[in-house]
């Protein structure tokens, strides 16, 4: 047992362990450069992610008018050449002379409803663009006022409530417009200047609830920087029910050649929609062309009797 404990190691076991320690120390570099390399690449991850984070905070929170954008496909607002529909006092340059080109401005008061999809449906079939003036009453329906805004159509506020005692005050008007101003704002990501009094300018259902105040709105709406339309044709779907035949006939029987026609978007309106096809084919048959309302069309304004 002496002789074996006293006995000095090969050349053979000197190399053996010099190789061990040659193995270990290669094992501890990669095992370091391993821990490096996931380390950096942890580092560039966590700071892509706040980066990526700080832009979602910024495009969605930090900008409340910029999701509906965003559903809308929109990269952003300056995109669309709409977004200066938005309400703006300083805008004066108003269209106030008729259009001298065979010209049909379709407007529909009173949506969204039941029946807006069928009416863009009908719209996008003839390549025609028309003009939306709004209301709240259908909340169920609040989204497809950006559907209408995504397929070119314009939107323009009508009332949040519907009801006449907004006439008893401007300020009982003013909060009315607001509150379907915020609305649309919600849809589209602004509010549009576009406006259509209920009952329209000439209306004498105000004097009821205030005598004078169309004098008033109508003065008061241009000062805060929107602009009214009223119309010069209508499909006659706003009082009570009526054929589409009748429909058609009441949109058709006109030889102005800037054409504001009025009809309805409305739960009960079906008539408008069946109408609609025959309206637009003999308007077309006839040479006119549909547009949307915009910042250069033609403002056409009723005689104030209140
Ligand atoms: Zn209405």
């Amino acid at each position: 047992m002496a002789g074996k404990k006293g006995r000095p190691h090969s050349s053979e076991y000197w190399a053996r362990r010099v190789r061990k320690r040659q193995e270990l120390r290669k094992r501890q570099l990669r095992r370091k450069i391993w821990r490096f390399f996931v380390m950096t690449a942890g580092a560039v991850f966590v700071l892509f992610a706040i980066w990526g984070l700080s832009r979602f905070v910024r495009e969605i929170a930090g900008n409340p008018a910029n999701p509906s954008v965003v559903e809308l496909g929109l990269e952003d607002a300056e995109e669309d050449p709409r977004a200066s529909f938005a309400v703006d006092p300083s805008f004066q340059n108003w269209n106030y002379e008729k259009d001298t080109e065979k010209t049909v401005y379709l407007t529909f008061d009173d949506g969204p409803s039941e029946n807006t999809l069928k009416i863009l449906d009908i719209l996008d079939r003839y390549g025609v663009k028309a003009t939306f003036f709004v209301t709240a009453q259908l909340p169920a329906c609040e989204s497809y006022i950006a559907e209408a805004y995504r397929r070119g159509h314009t939107i323009g506020l009508h009332t949040y409530s519907h009801n006449y005692g907004i006439y008893a005050s401007e300020e009982n008007y003013f909060e009315d417009l607001e509150k379907i101003g915020m609305i649309v704002e919600r849809q589209i990501g602004y509010v549009p200047c576009f406006i259509r009094f209920p009952g329209g300018t000439s209306n004498e259902a105000s004097k009821e609830y205030c005598e004078g105040i169309m004098s008033v709105l109508s003065e008061k709406v241009l000062e805060r920087g929107y602009q009214y339309y009223d119309w010069n044709v209508t499909t006659g779907d706003g009082a009570g029910s009526i054929t589409a035949e009748e429909a058609a006939a009441n949109a058709l029987a006109t030889d102005e050649t800037a054409v504001m026609l009025l009809a309805h978007d409305g739960e009960k309106k079906e008539t408008t929609v069946e109408a609609l096809p025959a309206i637009i084919e003999e308007y077309q048959a006839r040479g006119y062309v549909f547009k949307a309302i915009d910042r250069s069309s033609m403002v056409l304004h009723h005689p104030i009797y209140n």
